[in-house]
């Protein structure tokens, strides 16, 4: 999700913003089902987009991180909003997973909201409602707001006319905003710049006024997406009479959702805190897609469209699923990633069944990414990057008998197991987890094979169970 570090609310004042305002925010949804998911940094995939066997905490599932990745270039390259990605495979798949993964490679630019589809099922807000706030979260605003110069800060200083005897060549310069006395003052260092290091427009060079050094910065970006890659950055603009006047550009980045809670709530941006947004009335959101409309004219601002995630997306209803088609035809839509692990079943709200639980039209307009079932090699990869993560050793034997143990039941049993074997072990004061260990915590705990083995063998005693009905009915 995005984060915006100051009020921008003079970028708003620039644009003779009236009362639409954009304060500071904290982002809290990343901090959501994290910690099981820890482990994974990124989708693990090389420049060419190409699965690293196991890289960033990320292990086989190669199509689908694959799939995944290209779907991440196009929206941090800004060529893809109002689509949706459907991530569709049995449990502990790692579709999860690879959604998180793909929130670390966009990085923290790009708006990135998760939910579990029950959360839209709430008393305080209609379904449309908490799917709206939702939209509005995965889209972010990206706001140059103008500031004053610190004397003695360090700033760039972008120069568009040619410096005289450099030819057509154009460049950057940065330098203490103490350093530039006069115009000819920063054509001399652009000059000395330009002559001593082979430089090409769009670079980005530096003198250190102290020992004259010139360092070449690199070519990190081009002209005119200078904003996108450096957050802050200066213009010098030559005034008539030839003084240099120095303007500060600040970029924030803030969700539509966040300045719909601070323009319709009397507490402002502390209801984001208490979490507390209530209903939000239509009126206040075409007001603020109409100041945005003017901020994106007056190239004060622009759209970050980012993701939302929607996990246990069969739980959604009818109701939903149609307001989300049309939701995602509006030029305000994030690209929408969902995830089910439901084969054929009932549409909620419907008599009918569709695959994964979702209606047609819908699913005809989705990329459908696959996860497959997990190999034991991979298992005992994961589970062994899962134990590192959680700093518990465990013996070579106990990891195998983890990866049996997965095979038979479920990767995330094994993965709780890891953690419970390691509290035995302290008990026992032993350094790493063996296989006695997990064999005692299997013990313990029961898994979902044996829980319904145990329940289908004892039915009879429990209370009101549909079982012992069906065979009194019976006799
Ligand atoms: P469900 O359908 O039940 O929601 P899921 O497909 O979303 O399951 P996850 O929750 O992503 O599955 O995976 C279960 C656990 O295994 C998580 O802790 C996840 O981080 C880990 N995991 C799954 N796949 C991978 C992988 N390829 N590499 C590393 N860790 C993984």
């Amino acid at each position: 999700m995005a984060a915006s570090s100051a009020s921008a609310a003079s970028a708003a004042g620039g644009a003779s913003s009236g009362d639409v305002k954009v304060s500071e925010v904290k982002d809290v949804s990343r901090l959501e089902r994290i910690s099981v998911h820890s482990h994974i940094r990124g989708l693990g995939l090389d420049d060419a987009l190409e699965p690293r066997k196991t890289s960033e905490g990320m292990v086989g599932q190669r199509e689908a991180r694959k799939a995944a990745g290209v779907v991440t270039r196009m929206i941090s390259e800004g060529r893809i909003a109002g689509r949706a990605v459907l991530l569709a495979g049995q449990p502990g798949t790692g579709k999860t997973a690879i959604a998180m993964g793909m929130a670390q490679a966009l990085g923290e630019e790009t708006p990135f909201t998760m939910m579990a589809a029950s959360e839209i099922f709430s008393l305080e807000m209609s379904k449309t409602e908490a799917l709206t706030q939702a939209f509005r979260r995965a889209i972010g605003v990206r706001i140059v707001e103008e500031t004053e110069l610190i004397e003695g800060e360090v700033v760039e200083i972008e120069v568009d006319e040619p410096a005289d005897g450099v030819g057509d060549k154009t460049g950057r310069l940065t330098l203490r905003t103490t350093e530039v006395e006069s115009e000819y003052d920063l054509g001399q260092k652009m000059i000395e710049a330009l002559s001593k290091e082979k430089v090409t427009p769009g670079d980005v060079i530096t003198i250190d006024k102290a020992s004259g050094r010139i360092t070449k910065l690199g070519r990190s970006f081009a002209r005119g997406q200078d904003y996108d890659a450096m957050g802050a950055q200066t213009r010098f603009v030559q005034c008539p009479e030839g003084e240099l006047v120095k303007r500060k550009e600040v970029v924030h980045v803030v969700t539509l959702h966040e300045i719909d809670v601070i323009n319709s709530r009397q507490q402002g941006f502390l209801a984001l805190f208490a979490g507390d947004t209530g209903e939000i009335k239509s009126e206040i959101r075409e007001q603020i897609d109409a100041r945005v409309a003017e901020w994106r004219e007056e190239g004060k601002a622009s759209i970050v469209p980012g993701v939302l995630f929607i996990d246990e997306v069969h739980m959604l209803d009818i109701e939903c699923f149609s307001w989300l088609n049309r939701a995602l035809e509006s030029d305000l839509a994030p690209v929408l990633v969902i995830a089910t692990n439901r084969g054929i079943t009932n549409i909620r709200g419907t008599e009918y069944e569709s695959p994964h639980g979702i209606p047609i039209d819908l699913l005809d307009r989705l990329l459908i990414i696959m996860t497959r079932p997990y190999s034991a090699e991979e298992l005992r990869e994961i589970l062994h990057i899962r134990a590192t993560e959680e700093d518990v050793t465990v013996s070579d034997d106990a990891l195998d008998l983890l990866t049996r143990i997965a095979q038979g039941t479920s990767l995330r049993y094994a993965m709780h197991m890891i953690t419970v074997s390691h509290f035995v072990c302290r008990k026992r004061q032993g350094a790493e987890v063996d296989v006695s260990d997990v064999r005692r915590v299997y013990k313990l705990f029961i898994d979902v094979k044996r829980s319904t083995h145990f329940l289908i063998e004892f039915q009879k005693q429990y209370m009101f169970n549909e079982l012992s009905k069906k065979d009194d009915d019976d006799d």
